[in-house]
């Protein structure tokens, strides 16, 4: 965990709409190493999903510049894979179906590529349900399936927006567990944004709070838990801390006024 590989250099947006402009990003700037898992939380409708769209490159910022490994961000890149709120699972495609579905769009459904995405299946527990249609599934299990569909294609970072949000909170708090080991056990960089303060905490390495619309950065935390060696997000959650951390994000996010 050492080398820069995500460089947001000062990315301001603005929309143009029917009713005018609307400045969403003012001026953005931080780096993520690679091995990181950061994450970015905000107010809603404060220009989160925008930012995770210009890293991805699937929208092109009005001010500044992303940078993926030292190159400058033009376009989508092999190199990201986004996960979201809704699984995307296709109903009439099975479980491998649906994981190698990005193999096939890239036109990469190579040998060794099926081989990686069984092997995934069987690492993390969905080969004995490979031939399972997703609604024969469980919500955590599709977000498994959504996970391992997204590493197939073997992104170096994994962008997720409110990945987990769909899913009742027990749920989320084992599908949390789940795709945290999976993504360090895989040594993935992770920008990850939500708008649930611990679950941020206790999952990140870094915490980016933003300001509300136009939002810019309010303060940056290094989350360490001295306390929880070996952490995982349900074992961190009981460090003493974790409230500290908690507090001090929630005033920042100056829900109330
Ligand atoms: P968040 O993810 O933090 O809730 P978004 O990034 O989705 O926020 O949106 C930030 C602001 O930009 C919101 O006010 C939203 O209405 C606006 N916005 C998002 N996408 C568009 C778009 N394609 N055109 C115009 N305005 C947009
Ligand atoms: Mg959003």
């Amino acid at each position: 965990m050492s080398k820069e590989i995500v460089d947001v250099q000062n990315v301001g947006m603005k929309y143009q709409s029917l009713n005018g402009e609307i400045n969403a990003l003012e001026d953005i700037s931080f780096s993520v190493k690679k091995g990181e898992f950061v994450s970015i939380v905000g107010p809603s409708g404060c220009g989160k999903s925008t930012l995770l769209s210009v890293i991805s490159g699937l929208i092109k910022p009005t001010h500044g510049k992303v940078f993926i490994d030292g190159e400058e961000v033009t376009k989508t890149s092999h190199k990201v894979g986004y996960m979201l709120q809704k699984d995307y699972l296709f109903e009439w495609r099975t479980i491998y179906q649906n994981v190698i579905l990005g193999l096939e769009i890239r036109k990469i459904l190579t040998p060794e590529n099926r081989e990686h995405a069984l092997e995934l299946l069987k690492t993390y527990g969905l080969y004995e349900f490979k031939d399972k249609y997703p609604n024969q599934l469980s919500g955590g299990m599709r977000q498994r399936a959504a996970l391992i569909r997204t590493l197939a294609v073997k992104p170096e970072i994994l962008l997720l927006d409110e990945a987990f949000s769909a899913l009742d909170y027990q749920t989320r708090l084992a599908v949390t567990e789940d795709i945290y080991s999976i993504i360090k056990n895989e040594g993935k960089t992770a920008i990850m944004v939500t708008h649930d303060i611990a679950e941020s905490i206790s999952m990140s390495d870094r915490v980016i709070v933003l300001t509300r619309r136009p939002a810019v950065i309010k303060s940056i935390h290094s989350i360490e838990f001295a306390d929880c060696p070996n952490r995982t997000p349900l074992k961190c959650r009981d460090a003493p801390n974790f409230r500290q951390y908690f507090n001090t994000i929630w005033r920042e996010l100056d829900v109330h006024v």
